[in-house]
């Protein structure tokens, strides 16, 4: 419903008004003038155009309320006095649930929240539409008319072109006076409080992550070759998808083709390109057309409520996110890499593991996040490569820059951004610390790990890259507990072939140099993701088709994994774990798919293990209930806590609110625990922990208490377990133990806190 200005009241086609206000938003940003003219000037042009009455510019501040910070059409005055409190009002809710908000009858909605300092209760209809940056919103833009009105779709269109413009220039800091809201915090020192992912404290300098690639320019001077390079990349991008369709794995009926077909289809939407060609003629570069069009169809998708748009809108999210890759090259190439300082602490607001491993190891030394959470695979990965990490630091995105310095200390839970001198002095006086006290763990390297009453207990490393292998003989653990073989599929740019997997896995085998070595299969799924494997989306993805699922289903990725396995280990012993087992049947399908391995090898002459021990990971509690049926049928068993706890307590191990709302040291847990350990001593089946809980000296003491003499853990806890083990007497913990589960104790960590206290057994936390 845009219109021209003057008398002509013929509606303008979109897509001139939208070039029209892309040139006119060029030429404000590159005038004369402070970061309030600019706003200023900003909204009087919007409501020019598009014929409303008001147009204003909310910024979001700190505390998460919404400051008028430019007005065309209400009170002037109400500018920067007028603040709307978190969720207040439609603008609020248009900020709070970044939705775009299209309202014939403001003031008679529900939300309508009435400013007398505004004058706006004369105005009828408001269209208001979220100011976003990397998917935060930090502002709202909306224009409202006198008259009861729907705006239309190419309302939104526009008003959400201009909000990109404004975002990328608040953000890059060329409108300059406007900071009071977002940018007041980002020069002081701070300190910001989170939950430890990986133990360690850093010092460096930050770089932020972004995780989907950011469109920086918007606005195209030649559309002609915009258009080419647009097409070139969709030409790409579909060729890619059909190439992936043909991939062997793919192959055969199901519903995953119904799913893949219907992506694919997508991709060759005409309609889609269209949309895209369009939005670059109107003025966009091809990547902001991209994100244009996935918004404005992302809104209509939205109006529709069944569960077919759903799938469709992630398919679109999909396809504009690899589109937005193929327009850039890549997503981190070495350049970007080596472009890293030496000393990075990565800010993120959420990261997967994969995203952690696209960065250069050699120059990390820090990761904070703002949600995440200590079970999660992307603290595996920090715990893998030795990285500090904390999780759950709320709002750390917004107050950071990049280049500031920061310290991550991972011990006591805090992060310090742009630190004082004196906070930076007494912070290398601690890493000095630790390293004395790291030395001193150096020390119990090569002493077995022997509680004071003669009891071995089995101190074993989890690993999961190459990189992670002189850990061994650096922490004198006595073996690799628990290898996750995926950590190198997900370093991949395409499935690994079987010659790859052979070397890699007989580079694992060689570099233990005779310590034995737990290879768990492929556990792909929850918050782990192949990106050239793709899935059908699932709503529970942790809960979903993956790992032994996967295995029994579509045998041909697993019976290559072991195929590798088994050649890589010629002539000598191989240890294979199989993840997320539910039912004691499962193990006879994946018995007999190794079967067929092995006798597939020795038919072509392979020269094969010297013995082969087939065990399971213990992850899942329905195995409590199954353990007649389920221990006879495996060699060994590995207990992964992480998915245990998650799955016993309900509560997503990913999910920051809940992951550490319930303790590993309480009465459910350790009772499983022991029941697993008992049915376990009576089928003569090994029992290891290699979950997180098995790398904290108070969890790993209190495993043995219930009879645990096995466990396995990051690298960096080696010292530690060892140390409280040379220090304790496991007939007194096991007493200790079994009198806190007799009586039902309700703080059964501080028990065992005290326990520890008063027996000085050595828990360094
Ligand atoms: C676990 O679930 O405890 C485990 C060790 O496996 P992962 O963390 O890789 O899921
Ligand atoms: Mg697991």
């Amino acid at each position: 419903m845009t219109t021209r200005r003057g008398d002509d009241p013929r509606p303008l086609p979109s897509e001139t008004a939208l070039r029209l206000i892309m040139r006119r938003l060029r030429e404000i940003m590159g005038e004369e003038g402070d970061g309030q003219d600019k706003l200023d000037r900003i909204v009087r042009q919007i409501a020019g155009v598009m014929v409303a009455d008001v147009c204003s510019i909310y910024l979001k501040r700190q505390d998460g309320s919404l400051e008028l910070f430019a007005t065309e059409g209400l009170n002037p005055n109400a500018v920067h006095s007028t603040r709307l409190k978190r969720g207040e009002g439609l603008v609020g809710r248009c900020a709070e649930l970044a939705t775009i908000v299209n309202e014939p009858e403001a003031s008679k909605h529900p939300a309508f929240s009435y400013r007398p300092e505004t004058n706006e209760e004369i105005f009828h209809s408001l269209l208001a539409v979220p100011i976003e940056r990397s998917g935060q919103v930090i502002g709202v833009l909306d224009v409202q008319n006198k008259t009861p009105k729907e705006y239309s779709d190419e309302d939104i269109e526009v008003l959400q072109a201009t909000a990109m413009v404004i975002a990328e220039n608040l953000a890059s800091g060329r409108v300059e006076g406007t900071g009071a809201a977002i940018e007041v915090s980002r020069s002081q020192p701070m300190v910001l409080e989170g939950e430890p992912l990986s133990d360690g404290i850093a010092l460096g300098h930050v770089v932020l992550h972004e995780p989907r690639i950011v469109v920086t320019q918007l606005l195209a001077d030649n559309p002609a070759a915009e258009i080419e390079r647009l097409d070139e990349a969709l030409d790409k991008l579909q060729a890619h998808i059909d190439e992936m369709f043909e991939h062997e794995h793919l192959a055969g009926a199901g519903e995953h083709r119904d799913v893949l077909e219907a992506y694919r289809m997508f991709a060759h939407d005409k309609g889609w390109h269209k949309r895209l060609r369009e939005a670059v003629q109107g003025g966009l570069t091809a990547e902001a057309a991209v994100e244009r069009v996935q918004n404005t169809m992302r809104t209509r998708m939205l109006r529709q409520h069944d569960a077919y748009w759903r799938e469709r809108q992630r398919d679109l999210d999909d396809l504009s996110d690899r589109l937005l890759r193929v327009l850039s090259g890549r997503i981190m190439s070495s350049d970007d890499a080596s472009n890293l300082p030496p000393d990075t602490i990565l800010v993120a607001r959420t990261m997967g593991p994969a995203e952690l491993l696209d960065y250069d190891r050699t120059r990390l030394r820090g990761l904070i996040v703002e949600d995440g959470s200590a079970q999660s695979h992307v603290a595996v990965v920090a715990k893998a490569i030795g990285i500090a990490a904390l999780g759950q630091v709320a709002g750390v995105v917004d107050r950071v820059n990049s280049g500031d310095a920061a310290i991550v200390d991972a011990v006591a839970g805090e992060v310090h951004l742009r630190p004082s001198g004196e906070v930076i002095a007494a912070y290398s006086d601690k890493v000095r610390f630790r390293a004395r006290k790291q030395k001193r763990y150096q020390a119990l390297r090569d002493r077995p790990a022997v509680t004071k009453d003669g009891v071995r207990i089995s101190v074993q490393m989890n690993a999961g890259l190459l990189v992670d292998m002189p850990h061994l003989a650096e922490s004198g653990a006595d073996g690799v507990g628990l290898y996750r073989t995926e950590l190198q599929f997900m370093l991949s740019d395409s499935f690994p072939r079987l010659d790859k997997q052979t070397q890699h896995y007989r580079s694992v085998l060689n570099e233990a140099q005779g310590k034995p070595v737990v290879f768990r299969t492929l556990d792909i799924g929850g918050d782990k993701i192949l990106p050239y494997l793709r899935q059908p989306a699932e709503e529970n993805p942790a809960m979903g088709w993956r790992a032994i699922r996967m295995a029994i289903d579509r045998p041909e990725l697993f019976r290559l994994q072991i195929r590798a396995m088994l050649k890589a280990s010629e002539g000598r012993d191989l240890r294979i774990m199989i993840p997320m087992v539910t039912a004691g049947y499962e193990m006879i399908a994946i018995r007999a798919l190794v079967d067929q391995e092995l006798a597939f090898l020795k038919k072509h002459g392979y020269t094969l293990p010297k013995s082969l021990q087939l065990g399971a990971m213990f992850e899942v509690p329905s195995l409590l209930f199954d353990l007649d049926n389920f221990l006879p049928r495996v060699d060994f068993v590995s207990v992964g806590s992480n998915d245990l706890m998650q799955f016993l307590f309900a509560a997503d191990r990913t999910n920051a609110r809940v992951a550490s709302r319930f303790d590993v040291l309480s009465q459910a847990p350790m009772r499983a625990l022991k029941s697993l350990v008992k049915a376990a001593k009576k089928y003569k089946v090994p029992v290891t922990v290699c979950g997180e809980m098995a790398g904290s000296p108070l969890e790993a003491m209190t495993l043995i208490g219930l009879g645990l003499r096995s466990v396995s853990m990051a690298p960096a806890s080696i010292g530690p377990v060892k140390a409280m083990i040379l220090s304790l007497h496991a007939e007194k913990v096991t007493d200790c133990v079994e009198a806190l589960m007799k009586e039902g104790a309700k703080d059964v960590r501080a028990n065992l806190l005290k326990f520890a206290e008063i027996e000085g057994v050595e828990i360094d936390h």
